[in-house]
């Protein structure tokens, strides 16, 4: 049978992609982009931090495998592979929550050295191309504002943040060295705070924290002073700059995030108000994280020229979609919070 050209090009763009962390937040979301793009999708999770309620939709599915792992060990697979992308880490810095990484330092560590090393071994030995979540925290608490891709960052290499910021900044150098030397086709992404539905209540995070406290008609509670900023990211934004980086040939380190920059203070009376909470915010100084960044928004200039790309959605919109999502996950009907 003769096989249309069309359809061979259709084959071709359809590819094997073995996704590390695939039951994490970005991870669950990332799965979902790439099968509904057409592509197979194989996910490897330890579940240390992922949840298998992210991917219980996904188990019928013929695309979709799943590979319980540590991507600390050697990751074996047989079937040849079009790309790889390395997105398993705990990522909370809450050392309150016994998914924050201070809790996981080690496991921390390892996921993002042995982790990276094992995942670009795996892309390498399948000439696959690569793609390495990184994160706004390479920056550490910066100096420069907002952080473009050029600063190198203020990063306390023992500090309490350092065992997810140093692991990071090593995947990167890392990724680079395979670019450089195995001419494997690597991407990096610098990812700034990202929220959204399917992150999880528990990993202390300032997002899930928030709603729930405000859901419960409890009052936020604010680490420090409250003056400390981020910028939050709809996670269907992130994804969508992420699935245009994967695509292209950059090779060089691109912030995707939301420049949109906020007060925790201002952020906490904003999902007070979308709740209806008249409990307020209690400030706890005791809590204040350490090395926490004091001011955090991407400069996407690069993502914008390089990927076309812009976040769309407003804050108070993907905060409502974050709402009803947490409030169906706690069982508090609408309304009655
Ligand atoms: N934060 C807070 N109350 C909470 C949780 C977090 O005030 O219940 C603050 C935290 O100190 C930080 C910001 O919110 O300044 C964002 O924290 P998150 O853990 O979400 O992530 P980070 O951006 O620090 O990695």
């Amino acid at each position: 049978m003769i096989i249309p050209e069309t359809l061979i090009e259709t084959e071709r763009q359809s590819m094997l992609i073995l996704l590390t962390g695939a039951a994490g937040f970005l991870g669950s979301h990332l799965t979902d982009r790439l099968l509904a793009e057409g592509h197979e999708v194989i996910g490897l999770d330890n579940f240390v931090t992922g949840d298998r309620e992210n991917l219980r939709h996904l188990e019928n599915n013929p695309k979709f495998r799943l590979m319980e792992q540590d991507v600390s060990n050697f990751i074996q697979v047989d079937e040849p592979l079009d790309y790889v992308m390395h997105f398993a880490s705990p990522a909370s810095p809450n050392p309150s929550s016994p998914l924050g990484y201070p809790n996981l330092p080690i496991q921390t560590l390892k996921a993002g050295a042995l982790g990276t090393y094992n995942s670009l071994g795996l892309a390498k030995a399948h000439r696959a191309r690569f793609l390495l979540a990184s994160t706004s925290e390479v920056y550490g608490d910066p100096t420069v504002h907002p952080q473009s891709e050029e600063y190198w960052g203020n990063c306390d290499p023992i500090g309490p943040r350092s065992v997810y910021d140093e692991a990071k900044r090593f995947a990167e150098a890392l990724t680079m060295a395979y670019h450089n030397v195995h001419g494997v086709r690597t991407h990096i992404v610098r990812i700034f705070n990202t929220y959204g539905p399917r992150m999880r209540l528990d990993d202390g995070r300032v997002v899930p924290n928030f709603i729930q406290q405000a859901l419960r008609k409890e009052p936020l509670t604010i680490y420090g002073t409250g003056e400390q900023t981020r910028s939050f990211c709809y996670v269907s934004d992130l994804i969508e700059g992420i699935y245009r980086l994967m695509l292209t040939d950059e090779a060089l380190p691109v912030n995707i995030g939301n420049p949109n920059e906020t007060s925790i203070k201002d952020f906490a009376l904003i999902i007070n108000k979308l709740c209806q909470n008249e409990a307020g915010i209690i400030t706890r100084y005791a809590e204040t994280l350490g090395d926490d960044p004091q001011r955090r928004q991407p400069d996407i200039t690069r993502a914008k020229s390089i990927l076309q790309w812009e976040p769309k959605v407003e804050l108070t919109e993907g905060l409502n979609r974050t709402i009803d999502y947490m409030r169906r996950k706690l069982g508090i009907p609408a309304g009655q919070e």
